[in-house]
């Protein structure tokens, strides 16, 4: 009968490193996945020699100087910066929220003129804690910005309106008084030059993968045996939703190609009015600084989750948060079984992140 030290469910980034790590600590493992391919929604789809995003735009970021060299033994980063633009009717924005939005949306210059435009738009609102995401944006950047840029993009993005939303989504946005329209604060950033999966062969290299695999089916009926299992997947899924159902938000992609050079300008464009159905273009080759003479685009709408759908964004509020701190009990009385990564724990896990938290189970596997 074969025999593995670790079946890895799911050919994601976590996944990925843990098979990485154990081989090079000499154990033997089987990584099954269920999709036709490897990479999990890093996977890049090559589309008029473009590397295609094909789930949702992924930009790495990192202040973990660790983790960068870590990536940067699989592929070599470009010194792209993410600088969306957002467009409101016929209005254009930098975002995040700095200097060059505050100057196009007031005429002013200087970082005290912006503080007293958004100080006058918010002093008869007396919010001292903001309660919810439209306080908190109204006492961040005032009410312009707030109705223009935010407020409708949320609100299509989330399906609710924001003052039923907490406050915390909105913080994850830089907000400055310099003109500095990058996306990010992390010290390290780029797109590996070539896509991502040359990382995921990389970790992959010498490491059996069975594709179209899904480990509910096949874990039936398989003669192949395990020492333990690394899962990747839903978290409930795995104990049969015994204790109810983890909520999702999802994302459906409507991706085409076009037969011009350049559509955009840019590989982020963020449509904030609530009248226009999608969320955000990515127009994929500005993330290589492509020159090929077509170009691929993909709108993003966001979507209900149901049972089943592609499960994109955990959503943590409360509710969902308690439900999962009950699954991950049962799971910690689940010998011989290590629940990872963005489904398996449950979190809105930044690429960075995964890796992190990907080596810090090895650690604790292999006792180091
Ligand atoms: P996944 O990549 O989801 O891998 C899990 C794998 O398990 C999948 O391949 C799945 O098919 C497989 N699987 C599940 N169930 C089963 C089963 N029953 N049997 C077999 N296989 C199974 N991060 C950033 O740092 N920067 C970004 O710009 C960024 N943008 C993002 C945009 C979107 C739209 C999304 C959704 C995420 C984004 N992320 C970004 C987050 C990033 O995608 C994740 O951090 C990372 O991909 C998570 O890796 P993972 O291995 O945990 O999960
Ligand atoms: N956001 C916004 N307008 C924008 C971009 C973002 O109001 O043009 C808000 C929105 O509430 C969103 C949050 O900021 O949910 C976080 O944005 P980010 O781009 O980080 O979200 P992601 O698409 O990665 O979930």
């Amino acid at each position: 009968m074969k025999r593995y030290d670790y079946l890895i469910v799911g050919a994601g980034l976590f996944g990925c490193v843990f098979a990485y790590e154990a081989k090079k600590r000499g154990k033997s493992c089987l990584v099954i996945d269920k999709r036709s391919h490897t990479g999990g929604n890093i996977y890049c789809e090559k589309i008029e020699d473009i590397n295609v995003h094909k789930y949702g735009a992924h930009i790495f970021h990192t202040s973990d100087k660790a983790v960068w060299e870590y990536v940067n033994q699989f592929a070599e980063f470009n010194n792209y910066i993410n600088s969306p633009v957002a467009i409101y009717k016929d209005e254009l924005y930098n975002l995040p929220f700095n200097m060059n939005t505050f100057s196009k949306m007031w005429g002013i210059k200087t970082p005290s003129e912006a503080r007293a435009k958004i100080e006058e738009q918010i002093k008869e609102l007396n919010i001292t804690e903001p309660k919810n995401l439209e306080e908190q944006a109204l006492s961040l950047v005032g009410r312009d910005v707030y109705e223009k840029l935010i407020k409708g993009y949320t609100e299509k993005q989330w399906q609710r309106p924001c003052n039923e939303l907490p406050a915390f989504i909105i913080k994850r946005l830089p907000l400055r008084f310099t003109y500095d329209n990058n996306y990010f604060n992390d010290r390290y950033q780029g797109i590996p030059i070539g896509g991502y999966n040359q990382i995921i062969d990389g970790l992959l290299e010498g490491t059996e993968v069975l594709l179209g695999t899904d480990y509910f089916e096949f874990i039936k009926d398989t003669d192949i045996a395990f020492d333990k299992t690394v899962f990747t997947g839903q978290i409930d899924r795995f104990f049969d939703y015994r204790l109810g159902v983890l909520e999702y938000r999802s994302v459906r992609f409507e991706t085409e190609t076009l037969d011009m050079e350049n559509y955009q300008g840019n590989a982020v464009v963020n449509y904030t009015e609530a009248s226009v159905p999608y969320t955000r273009v990515i127009e994929h080759k500005h993330f290589e600084y492509g020159k090929q003479p077509k170009t691929v685009v993909s709108r993003e709408y966001s979507s209900e989750w149901t049972m089943g759908d592609e499960p994109y964004y955990p959503i943590n509020n409360d509710k969902n948060n308690e439900l999962y701190l009950k699954y991950k009990a049962l799971a910690d009385s689940t010998p011989n079984v290590i629940f990872g990564g963005r489904l398996g724990q449950y979190k809105y896990y930044d690429m960075d992140k995964v890796i992190i938290s990907a080596l810090e189970a090895v650690r604790k596997e292999f006792d180091e």
